[in-house]
């Protein structure tokens, strides 16, 4: 069974269809979501849907897209939904240099990165990272934090040896809906060469389709699992279980 290890069945259009896309992905044996929250906007949703789904895991966080809005009240509600939910891991939360324009906008950013990797600590919980131009800085931050409770560095795109630096950090490598472009020669290498034990793999769907007015779809899991079988000479089941299992590992039980 596949572990689609982060994909928004919380957002539009799949929430509108929810049953239907579940029903959907099982045919391709996709049986298990990762669901990361964004923003304090659908935290409770997402939770609610874990609670109704049991293929469904919830992540809560403050994504650094939205961080425009925080105030410490929005964090001491992230604290006390963590304390409620103790089997809820925190994501998706990160840096994103492409999207700040000034070092004001980069400083903020790595200050609520900075205050939730503090929180996922005293929680003990591992974070699922989003990292866009950030690499060095999101690891900067995990040092500066002594943050050691590892998760995922989510729609991975870096070199090999940008992975192993993750890896060292206690991070398990998302490898995604970038492999659907065969012009995505980073990641088909990653693909090929990451030993499996440090694997997640995951669709951002709706996010991330191959062509830019596209919906992706979870289904898409399964095409992304075929590729890097084709490319390691196995079966697509052999990366699903141990991929499955690498997700599992990290949510609390
Ligand atoms: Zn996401």
């Amino acid at each position: 069974m596949l572990f689609d290890s982060h994909c928004h069945l919380n957002h539009r259009p799949l929430i509108d269809n929810l049953s239907q896309v579940l029903l959907r992905a099982s045919d391709k044996d996709i049986g298990h979501f990762l669901v990361p929250a964004t923003s304090s906007a659908d935290w409770l949703i997402t939770i609610e849907l874990a609670k109704n789904y049991p293929q469904i895991y919830a992540a809560v966080g403050l994504h650094p897209w939205f961080i425009n809005h925080i105030t410490d009240s929005t964090l001491q509600q992230l604290e006390k939904i963590l304390l409620q939910h103790p089997q809820i891991i925190m994501g998706e939360i990160g840096l994103d240099f492409a999207r700040a324009h000034s070092l004001e906008e980069k400083n903020l950013q790595i200050k609520y990165f900075e205050e939730q990797l503090q929180l996922a600590k005293i929680m003990q919980r591992p974070v699922i990272i989003h990292h866009v131009h950030a690499t060095n800085a999101c690891l900067e931050s995990i040092k500066r934090c002594h943050f050691t409770n590892g998760g995922i560095a989510h729609a991975f795109s870096g070199s090999l040896e940008e992975a192993q630096a993750w890896v060292k950090h206690g991070f398990l490598i998302g490898v995604g809906s970038l492999l659907l472009r065969s012009q995505a020669k980073k990641i088909h290498r990653i693909a090929e060469k990451l030993p499996l034990q440090h694997m997640v793999i995951e669709t951002d769907a709706p996010y991330m389709a191959p062509s830019a007015n596209q919906i992706n779809h979870p289904v898409s899991l399964r095409q992304i699992a075929e590729i890097i079988a084709s490319l390691r000479n196995c079966h697509w089941q052999d990366i699903a279980t141990i991929t499955s299992n690498n997700t599992f590992a990290i949510i609390p039980q």
